[in-house]
Order: structure tokens, then sequence, then C-alpha cells
């Protein structure tokens, strides 16, 4: 049987070998609770302690802000419900963005039902927030401003500087999703100026069920998990303390390599879009020109975009339709709605997200299955 290709990275990434045997050690050998008062738990605290200073080594902040949580749903949640939490029964405004993924959107639209006023920002056709409209839908009442850092769909990243510096004018919190971004783009909290950022150790070769959320010292949140007082009371529950070894293992590893990482996998890229571009297809590349290393979004003419799925499938090659987290669904995405990118382009649209262990005779194949797909089906 033909070699599988893998090409779905944005929806999750293979653990590292450095992260899984980091795992193994903190599971079977140095294992005990961090809380505990014994010899060896006050070695696991130790463990986690200098995890959490690596961590925060990454993306300029102090140890004291990383927060571990189970990945980027809970942190997305932290951040969302956890502020509008500090005004109940008030009807506060949250702005975000039309194309966030479903953590923010299905925490707004909760936080909707309890009588916060949630204002989405619309983006342009290449999925951008304009400054102007953040500007605009800015009140009185408004107490959080979430827009992610780089699209799981189409690999924009946001103007995150820009609106954040727009947010503190108003004195305004702003969280960043960065469950895409993080190990793949260098990040410096400090210099991005956010108050909240997400991640999510699986999108960077670390193991699932584990992330952090970076909170700025002096955010005002309201925990939503209560019990033991872990992580400053914030987070309770006992720490994964293999996981967020192998997160940080993960995350160093992907923070070493990644300006090497970022022209590997646009060579990878290019392979890809310089071989479409020679043949006789109509389709359109979706996202901006800042986006994520390796993530190509891709809109046919008149294609099916699940059917070419399924046959890159059978052909041992796994791509997706749009994000892990909606590809059943059989509706046009929310993303492509919000870039307003025509019907019949929409629904022929695949994501190829290409990952480190991808190699250029893997992207040269997937190119042919698309062409061969191409010239058979549409
Ligand atoms: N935010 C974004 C942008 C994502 O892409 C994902 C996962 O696909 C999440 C949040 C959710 O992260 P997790 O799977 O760790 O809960």
């Amino acid at each position: 049987m033909k070699k599988r290709i893998y090409a779905d990275n944005a929806a999750t990434t293979k653990l590292s070998a450095a992260a899984a045997k980091a795992m193994q050690i903190y599971s079977s050998e140095e294992y005990a609770n961090p809380s505990s008062l014994h010899s060896l738990g006050r070695n696991s605290k130790k463990i986690l302690e200098n995890a959490r200073k690596r961590i925060a080594a990454t993306i300029d902040a102090e140890p004291s802000e990383i927060y571990f949580t189970s990945g980027g749903t809970e942190s997305d949640n932290l951040a969302l419900k956890g502020s509008a939490f500090c005004y109940p029964f008030k009807k506060k405004r949250i702005i975000t963005s039309s194309i966030e993924h479903h953590a923010i959107l299905r925490s707004t639209e909760f936080l909707a039902t309890m009588g916060y006023d949630i204002f989405y920002l619309p983006v342009d056709e290449f999925g951008l927030v304009n400054a102007l409209d953040l500007e605009k839908a800015i009140n009185d009442d408004t107490v959080l401003i979430s827009v992610m850092l780089a699209n799981n769909e189409i690999g924009t990243i946001e103007p995150i500087f820009e609106l954040a510096r727009i947010a503190h004018k108003h004195n305004i919190p702003f969280h960043t999703d960065a469950v895409q971004a993080v190990g793949h783009i260098p990040i410096s909290v400090k210099e991005l100026g956010v108050d909240m950022l997400s991640a999510s150790a699986h999108k960077f070769n670390g193991p699932r069920g584990v992330g952090f959320l970076y909170i700025r010292k002096g955010t005002n949140l309201t925990p939503l998990m209560n019990g033991g007082g872990q992580e400053a009371g914030l987070r309770a529950g006992t720490e994964n303390l293999p996981a967020i070894m192998g997160m940080t293992l993960a995350l160093e590893e992907s923070y070493n390599k990644i300006s090497q990482n970022k022209d590997y996998l646009l060579k990878l890229e290019e392979i890809i879009l310089q071989g479409l571009s020679e043949n006789n297809i109509d389709y359109r590349i979706n996202g901006g020109k800042e986006k994520l290393p390796g993530l190509i979004s891709l809109s046919f003419n008149g294609a099916d975009g699940e059917k070419i799925l399924h046959r890159l499938d059978l052909a041992n090659i796994c791509i997706s339709t749009g994000s892990a987290c909606n590809s059943r669904e059989k509706e046009i995405s929310h993303v492509l709605k919000a870039i307003n990118l025509e019907e019949q382009y929409a629904k022929g649209t695949i994501r190829i997200s290409l990952g480190i262990d991808n190699t250029e005779d893997e992207a040269r194949e997937i190119l042919n299955a698309i062409l061969k797909d191409a010239k058979r089906f549409w």
C-alpha cells in the first residue's frame, strides 16, 4: 500500500519524539502531584515552574503570566467568559471578528444568551479585520476585544499590534486566539501588545489536551474552574505535568527552528502553487499576503471540495475542506462567507496544511493528485 501523506497539520500534528519521551518520563518516573508536600511533590512543582518559565521565554512573557489549560478551547473560553463574568448582569459589549474559531464564536453566542452584547467585526476579501471598523464598534460598555492572530481555515495573519493599540487607547483589554500561530511564527506578547493569548500544544507537535493562556499581569479574570488553588487560583485541577512537559519540549523545538521551518514550508507550498499555476485551472488562493507558512486554502471553480477530499483520501492523501471542527458541516464555512467568496468557488474549497514532516516528493504527489482529479472530475 502507498505510504500515507498527511497534509492536515492545521487540524493536528504528529507528536515529536522529544515530547513523547518527556511525557513518558513524567508519567512513570517523575509522576508526583506538584501540590504534594513531600520531596517528590516538591520536585514536580519545581519541574512545573521550570516549564512555565521555558514557555514564557518563547513568547516573551513573564513565567507568572502563563496559565496551563486543557488546550485552545479552554483558553479561549477562559479569556472570554472570564472577562465577561467580571461584569455579571450588566449588558456589556464584547467585540470579536466574524472569522474566529468556534471556540470563540460558540462562547460569544452563549454569552449573548446571558444578555452580553456581542459585536462581530467584518473582514475584507483576504480575511483581514480593519482597524477603523474596530474604532467604530467600540462603545463605553466594551469590556473585551478578541481577534485571532492567524485564521485556521485560510491562514490570514491579522494586524494584532494595530488592533491591540486601539483597544488600549480606550482602556479595553485585548485577547488573541493564537492557537494556529504559536510555534509557527515568532511571537512576542510585549511587541504585539496583547493582554491575553491562547495556545494549544497539539498544533505544534505537542500532545493533545494541553495548552496555555497568557494573561498579562493586572488583567482581570473570573475563574471558570473552581476547586484547588492551582494556577494561582485561576484554573483549579491537578496540573497535567506529563502533557505540560511534552508541550514545553515541542514548543522549544519549534521555536529553535522557526525560520528554518518557515522557509522549508514555503518551499513545499511553492511546489504545489507553481504546479497549479502552470495548468489551465480556474481557482483562487484564499487568505492574506501575511499568512501562516504551509497552510494553503484553494477554491476550485465548479468543483466539490468534499469530493476532492474523499478522492484524495482514497489515494492515501489526507487534507481538509476547511477547519477540522466544521468539516462535517455541508454548508459553506463562516470564514468563506465572511470573505465573500462566490459560491461556485466556495463549494470547491480544500485546505492543505503542510508540516515539517512532509517532503518535497509528497508536495509533488499532492499536486499531481489534484491535477488528476481536476482532469477527471471537474
Ligand atoms: N482556536 C483555533 C484558531 C483553532 O484552530 C483551534 C483548533 O483547531 C482551537 C482554537 C481549539 O483548540 P483545541 O483543539 O486545543 O481545543
